[in-house]
């Protein structure tokens, strides 16, 4: 498969040229030249097939001719131990995308990366530095991914202060290869930062440097797996069990009258949430229109979906593009829905590479969501069905009511993608509704120390860590 920049097709790249580089020369994003269909025999089992299964047969034929089959299929099973548990919460379906090791759904995307890159780059002998700037959940994830892959080593830069105590140990508690700068500015200085050290060709002649931000494709494309696993497990009228990390109020502590529908945790596994779904609607809560991007292209390779919801914070920019037809982007507010805090979303420019303003009117429902909604969202699935929402998930839960109530979905069963676990974001659940259950992963992450050092929001300063 080829891939081509959003901003000039005739400058293409292999998936390992597209990957290593990250951004496109011209300042583009990479995109396939066409997005394949999966197989009719895939398509008719997708409700039933495991997860590592669905990841193989969604990745494949983007890697064609570069990642040969049996290494893919190693490179899917080490990377997915974990699944994309669908569950019935409320009359609605969650698709919990939170149960890897950093507990949010970009682990699906870094843990493949890493995977990918360590396969792509056999054989060389110089080791490669990656930088990856964040607000706080890419750098766990990517940071987890790499961790211990072998000639691959990850500088994470974060706004000092300015990231959950959890997060801060996702990110600078792990050691060996991964190390942490904790910068005094904001996430805009630590991105400028990496973008002055990946500019800076004395530095990249002493060591290759890459970077791992949402933009990358190879991030993008396994994040297709866990809609055509979803839409067809929706589809098909299955649901999964509750895991052990499913954040919800066990046995008897349900309010009388909560219909927590029968994938409760005394349900037995697969049972049948409300009926077979002809027309799947899966919910999106959406920052940087990456994940969102991904369900696209699931959809285009056949995944039985009918429409998307993109639910944003009040950094509305892609509703009112949806809405207006004009592009307009804003600066970013902060809110409690913080990865989310993005005003000029960069995988826009996937989206109109391939769809008309016309085709995203008609495949996406776009909805803006107030932190005083989100408040009251948590709070009131809580109280109703017996499950917590992180601050993400619930922005997507709300986004649902708010269309319902102005008629433009029906009353059928939606799907709300939960991007992260309620636990991740304590600081603002449990004022609300008091402690979610911590997953096991999140529990060792919490009793790492902390080993960063700081630096100025100075590019000069970044580079002088980098050449030492
Ligand atoms: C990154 C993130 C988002 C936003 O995802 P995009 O792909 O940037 O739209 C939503 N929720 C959580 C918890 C995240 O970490």
């Amino acid at each position: 498969m080829r891939y081509y920049s959003t901003r000039d097709k005739s400058n293409a790249a292999s998936f390992a040229a597209a990957a290593l580089t990250g951004l496109a020369p011209d300042g583009g994003l990479f995109v396939p030249e066409e997005i394949p269909g999966y197989p009719p025999a895939v398509l008719s089992s997708l409700g039933v097939m495991g997860y590592p299964e669905i990841a193989l047969e969604t990745i494949r034929p983007f890697v064609r001719g570069e990642i040969p089959d049996p290494v893919l299929e190693d490179i899917v099973r080490d990377a997915y131990p974990f699944g994309a548990p669908l569950v019935g919460v409320g009359g609605r379906l969650i698709l919990e995308l939170f149960h890897g090791p950093t507990a949010a759904f970009k682990d699906f995307g870094a843990r493949f990366m890493a995977r990918a890159f360590a396969w792509l780059r056999r054989g060389e002998d110089r080791p490669l530095r990656i930088l990856v700037a964040t607000s706080g959940d890419t750098g766990g994830a990517v940071a987890d991914g790499f961790f211990e892959v072998p000639g691959i080593s990850v500088t994470v830069l974060y706004p000092k202060g300015r990231i959950t105590p959890l997060q801060e140990r996702q990110i600078a508690g792990l050691g060996k290869n991964i190390s942490a700068l904790a910068v005094e500015g904001s996430f805009d200085d630590c991105q400028r930062l990496v973008k002055a050290a990946l500019a800076d060709e004395a530095l990249k002649k002493k060591t290759p440097l890459s970077s791992a931000n949402s933009i990358n494709i190879s991030r993008l494309i396994p994040q297709a797996a866990y809609y055509a696993a979803a839409a067809g497990r929706a589809f098909a009228g299955k649901t999964d069990p509750d895991s052990e990390a499913t954040p919800r109020i066990k046995g008897g502590s349900l309010p009388p009258g909560a219909h927590c529908l029968q994938a409760s945790s005394v349900a037995p596994p697969q049972s049948p949430v409300p009926s077979p779904q002809s027309l799947v609607i899966l919910c999106v809560p959406s920052g940087n229109f990456g994940n969102l991007t991904a369900g696209l292209y699931a959809m285009k390779m056949g995944a039985p979906v009918h429409q998307f919801i993109a639910a944003t914070n009040i950094n509305k920019t892609v509703p009112d593009y949806l809405a207006s037809g004009e592009y307009r982007a804003m600066t970013s507010q902060a809110t409690i829905s913080n990865a989310m805090d993005v005003g000029a979303p960069s995988n826009f420019e996937r989206m109109a590479a391939h769809f008309s303003w016309e085709e995203m009117r008609r495949i996406i429902l776009g909805v803006s969501v107030s932190d005083g909604e989100t408040r009251e969202t948590i709070a009131r699935v809580h109280k109703e069905a017996g499950y917590f929402l992180d601050p993400h998930s619930a922005v997507g839960w709300k986004g649902v009511d708010k269309l319902r109530a102005e008629n433009k979905i029906g009353d059928g069963p939606v799907t709300v993608l939960s991007t992260a676990h309620p636990a991740k974001f304590s600081e603002i659940v449990e004022p609300l509704v008091g402690p979610a259950p911590v997953p096991a992963s999140l529990e060792r992450a919490m009793s790492r120390t902390v080993t960063s050092q700081t630096i100025p929001a100075e590019e000069s300063a970044l580079i002088e860590v980098l050449a030492s």
